[in-house]
């Protein structure tokens, strides 16, 4: 004997006949927002992350952003382009940088590393031992 209850009314489910991977696929289901702290729950589908209130971009507070300093200040007085020569910060080459009149700001990354992903890939290259 089996112990299955026995239900009166059993519903007839002719629909798991078609339940392919597409119907599966749309069905929404309590997920929790992944904002940071956020204890919503919602009803939505699997892919979704923030809640009612953190999807709308209007309302989502702006992640900080971490701005890697990429420049350095060289404060200097020459009313003429000069050329100096300097050791990248990511991997020490030294490098060459065009001095400006009334400019402050440069690069201290050589060419190569002023790409943000080159220096990653450098620094996976050469971890600190
Ligand atoms: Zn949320
Ligand atoms: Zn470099």
């Amino acid at each position: 004997m089996s112990e299955k209850q026995n239900q009166v009314e059993a519903p007839v489910k002719e629909k798991k006949k078609y339940f392919t991977a597409e119907t599966k696929k749309k069905k929404e289901r309590l997920m929790r927002c992944t904002y940071n702290d956020c204890e919503n729950t919602f009803i939505a589908f699997p892919h979704a992350r923030f809640c009612e209130y953190h999807k709308d971009p209007t309302t989502r507070p702006k992640t900080k952003r971490v701005e890697k300093n990429t420049m350095f200040k060289f404060p200097h007085e020459y009313n003429v382009k000069i050329l100096i020569e300097r050791a990248c910060d990511c991997c020490g080459k030294p490098y060459r940088l065009e001095i400006y009149p009334g400019r402050e700001d440069y690069p201290c990354f050589c060419e190569e590393h002023q790409n943000d992903w080159k220096r990653k890939h450098w620094k996976m290259n050469h971890v600190e031992k």
